[in-house]
């Protein structure tokens, strides 16, 4: 039993425990190429978690982690079959419950590590900011936090090299052989600016992909998918300390 996973203490070890910062996961739950589970992004996001709150418990920082939302925005991909998708409205909803709940009982910090790339909660959380006024919340993206150059030689983003490569080490079980993988062959745009991302519109995922991948996974190994994770959780960890840490009327140097 880890006392900072929620999900595994109970209310007598968690009694009237100082608790600094709150850290709530979010996935997804979809098709992830031919190979990978449909908890692909949950499996990926609770580990990393998980062991990053490990390290930063072991340091001593104050912290829970809550219980994982499994799923996210897939509006893009509502014609792939049983992907659930909730709305933004409908995320906006469920995070402004969980931090009036821990706004109640004076846990001021929020971390949201995310899993997800269809969701976004950057604009929830300054809306929240004018209700909350007393909360502290952040959200990173976890794949965002070591150069995935560093790792895998294909990109792509989605059930790609990186992601097959977390799940052979992280729950083989769950992969068919890469074999059977499509191999994540993504159309780009027409329109040159949305390919230089600094114009951005919802993709219609059937239309960019014929097995749901973006990014060749057949070079994938558990070998970079340790290594990977290895090298995420650390610098995760670094940030929950930090944030655990950290003032909020202090926040500034
Ligand atoms: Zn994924």
């Amino acid at each position: 039993m880890n006392p900072y996973i929620l999900a595994e203490t109970n209310w007598k070890t968690l009694g009237n425990a100082e608790i600094d910062l709150a850290i709530l996961p979010w996935g997804a739950t979809e098709a992830h190429n031919f190979h990978l589970p449909y908890s692909t992004d949950n499996i990926e996001t609770e580990r990393i978690v998980g062991e990053a709150a490990r390290m930063a418990s072991e340091k001593g920082s104050k912290i829970i982690v809550l219980p994982g939302i499994p799923y996210g925005v897939n509006t893009g991909q509502l014609d792939i079959r049983v992907n659930i998708n909730i709305n933004p409205s409908t995320q906006f909803a469920i995070l402004k419950d969980i931090t009036d709940v821990l706004n109640r009982h004076s846990i001021h910090k929020l971390l949201i590590v995310n899993g997800h790339g269809g969701n976004d909660f950057k604009q929830m959380i300054r809306e929240l900011g004018v209700s909350y006024s007393e909360m502290f919340i952040a959200t990173c993206n976890w794949y965002q936090a070591v150069d995935q150059n560093e790792f895998f030689e294909e990109g792509g983003g989605h059930a790609d090299e990186m992601e097959t490569s977390l799940m052979l080490y992280l729950a083989p079980e769950l992969l068919l052989p890469l074999d059977q993988a499509g191999k994540g062959v993504a159309k780009k745009f027409r329109v040159k600016a949305l390919n230089e991302k600094w114009a951005w519109s919802e993709r219609k995922w059937s239309k960019v992909t014929a097995d749901t991948g973006i990014g060749d996974p057949s070079k994938a190994t558990r070998e970079k998918g340790e290594r990977f994770f290895n090298a995420v959780t650390h610098k995760l960890s670094e940030l929950i300390i930090e944030l655990a840490s950290a003032g909020i009327n202090d926040m500034y140097v």
